[in-house]
């Protein structure tokens, strides 16, 4: 036996592991069985170039929990370690890779907390014993002792097997890993897709015997993995059904993905990987969040802000490169050269998948467009790289149902609906229930209507308006829309210029103080109504931005213009033909609230007092 102190120059890193990665102590797990994995791996490796003498037998990984004995061990039958080997990787390499790990996570969060390895053990364990026989020939075995201090000890072992026994004796404070389901749900979370096959005690599985009424139950290994997840298989090799087994995998009872793209590159860097479109609901945050980040099949994190783009947050699915250096810190990760091109390769491939969906089936593009065109406007709003590789597959709807891109609508519209300042104009609502007279009469005139009824529509509008001036949008009920109509052919007035003037008066002495709003009469179409509502866009625009932000808009809630139809038959006829000026004017204010009944601005005691007129006419 030899004993031996581990390092000279830091007093003793052992409180520290344990202080410092006290939230984050599960790794433990992961960094032990990914070592497991590679000491596997790497005696695979050397067998299949014939340095392994003798059958390399099985090779499975194997995590055993002895509650009573209080240890969690972590076996595998890799390369093992010789004496020397031991006291090289132990004592100098693990323990200097540790000081340096905590050394930048003093500072700042490492990603996935990734990169402590081997003395992660000690977060959890007062004693840590490592019985290792090497694969080569004649190797003795040995077991390395540690209690949590820089001393430790090494001393022959009768172990017969090639490998390496981890044996954590799980402390007073960590008793939650001495749990067998704690256990299983760390194994499922960190090492579901390692690349070699792992143990965790038996499971019970069922099986139908023929002429028995009952299953018969049988114990067989319980094998926590699938080594060969198909994100590292060919897309030609999978159906359909695999991908989305796959998803149903990764999210368990959730809606079928839309469609999914499968990532593969090795040059200019490593990465595959499977991206899903799920079926957006409407609570986008709660979908945010979902990409799981692997680094060879193992299990990282599944925060990857840093590595894709905000808006394809709302992805679901895998991305495994082990290119993205993890043992940095996150605003380190930003900055990386790798990084920024894997985020600029993975925003193309989504980019690709969209235009290629819409090439091949236009129909099928537009029938996912409600799913999909939350995604893509959030995209084009948040990217300038993907907004224009999507702005030819951006598609508008009109009310009637129809699908464009940008380019067919502006030129749909543009002989109709071109302003002074030679803009297109895109008309839109957002409610067709709550335009509905609106919307008939811009139809009226010729005019095509958007509906634009997405959450983020309104900030996808002004994106598209900063970003071609030629356009600009309107909505169905504000002024603008209504001056459009002055382009057209006039409607003959049926009224003098003098009683039109008179009309005018009414009005005005009748409604009072429009708090800056404006009264205006024109001649209209006699289907159209007597009396519309318009606000400016630009002012209903800033008050939706100020309610947005919490602001109280009730200084400007009711600002409004009026606009008096002198063709329809109540003004022109009925209304001149009254004697009494009182008469007149209860008439125009009762055309007046109608108006402001039909914006939905008619509320508390003006609705009440309104209908309550409305009775006594009739009656
Ligand atoms: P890393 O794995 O990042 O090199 P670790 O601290 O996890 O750092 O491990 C240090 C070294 O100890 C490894 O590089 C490896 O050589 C050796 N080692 C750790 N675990 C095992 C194991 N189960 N079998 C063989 N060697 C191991």
């Amino acid at each position: 036996m030899h004993k031996g102190n581990i390092s000279v120059q830091t007093e003793n890193i052992f409180p520290i592991i344990k202080k410092f990665l006290y939230s984050d102590q599960e790794i433990f797990l992961r960094e032990l069985v990914s070592n497991a994995v590679d000491a596997t791996t790497k005696v695979k490796t050397i067998a299949r170039a014939g340095g392994v003498k003798g059958e390399l037998g099985d090779t499975r990984i194997e995590v055993k929990l002895d509650a009573d004995a209080k240890t969690l061990t972590i076996s595998d039958k890799g390369i093992g370690m010789t004496e020397e080997e031991v006291e090289k990787y132990l004592n100098q390499v693990a323990f200097s890779s540790a000081e340096e790990f905590l050394e930048k996570y003093k500072d700042e969060s490492i990603i996935g907390h990734f990169g402590l390895g081997f003395y992660s053990a000690f977060m959890v364990a007062d004693k840590v014993e490592v019985f290792t026989k090497s694969y080569q020939e004649d190797a003795k075995a040995v077991v390395w002792t540690c209690e949590g201090n820089p001393e430790y000890t090494i001393q022959d072992t009768d172990k017969k097997e090639r490998g390496t026994d981890i044996v954590l004796h799980i402390s007073d404070d960590a008793k939650e890993y001495l749990d067998k389901n704690r256990i299983q749900s760390l194994l499922d979370k960190y090492c579901k897709f390692l690349p070699v096959e792992i143990k965790f005690g038996m499971k019970t599985e069922y099986e139908n015997v023929e002429g028995e009424d009952k299953p018969k139950e049988i114990e067989v290994d319980n094998i926590i993995n699938n080594p060969n997840p198909i994100w590292k298989k060919k897309p030609t090799e999978l159906s359909d059904e695999d991908y989305k087994n796959f998803y149903n995998e990764l999210y368990p009872f959730s809606q079928p993905p839309l469609f999914w793209i499968h990532l593969n590159i090795d040059y200019p860097f490593n990465l595959t990987g499977i991206l899903y479109f799920p079926k957006l609901s409407n609570n986008i945050e709660m979908q945010k969040n979902k990409i799981q980040l692997y680094s060879n099949q193992v299990y990282v994190t599944d925060n990857v802000k840093e590595i894709v783009p905000e808006f394809l947050t709302l992805l679901h699915g895998v991305i495994d490169s082990p290119d993205i250096p993890l043992n940095v810190s996150r605003s380190y990760l930003q900055a990386d050269a790798n990084v920024k091109k894997i985020t600029g390769y993975i925003t193309k491939k989504v980019a690709e998948k969209l235009a290629d969906l819409f090439k091949e089936d236009r129909k099928a593009y537009e029938e996912k467009w409600g799913e999909i065109g939350t995604f893509v406007k959030y995209g084009m709003i948040t990217e300038d790289k993907f907004y224009d590789k999507a702005e030819k597959i951006a598609l508008l709807q009109s009310i009637n149902g129809d699908f464009f891109t940008i380019e067919e609508y502006k030129e749909k519209v543009k002989d109709a609906q071109t302003d002074k300042h030679d803009r297109v104009v895109f008309i839109y609502t957002i409610n067709k229930d709550e335009h509905h007279s609106y919307i008939n009469s811009a139809k009226a005139k010729g005019y095509d209507i958007l509906l634009f009824d997405n959450i983020i529509d309104n900030h996808f509008m002004q994106h598209l308006e900063s970003k071609d001036q030629k356009i600009t949008f309107v909505r169905v009920d504000s002024e603008t829309a209504d001056n459009l109509v002055q382009k057209e052919e006039k409607t003959e007035s049926v009224l003098s210029e003098k009683d039109q003037e008179k009309i005018k008066k009414i009005f005005t002495e009748s409604i009072g103080d429009l708090k800056g709003g404006s009264i205006e009469t024109k001649a209209l179409s006699p289907e159209d109504f007597p009396v519309m509502i318009t606000r400016p866009e630009f002012l209903r625009r800033m008050q939706e931005m100020q309610s947005m932000q919490g602001m109280d808009m009730s200084m400007m809630g009711d600002f409004h213009n009026v606009i008096v139809n002198t063709n329809h038959p109540l003004i022109a006829d009925k209304m001149l033909k009254m004697r009494s000026d009182d008469k007149k004017k209860e008439f125009a204010e009762y055309l007046h609230n109608l108006a402001m009944l039909n914006q939905n601005m008619l509320k508390g005691e003006k609705l009440s007092s309104f209908i309550t007129r409305s009775i006594e006419f009739l009656s």
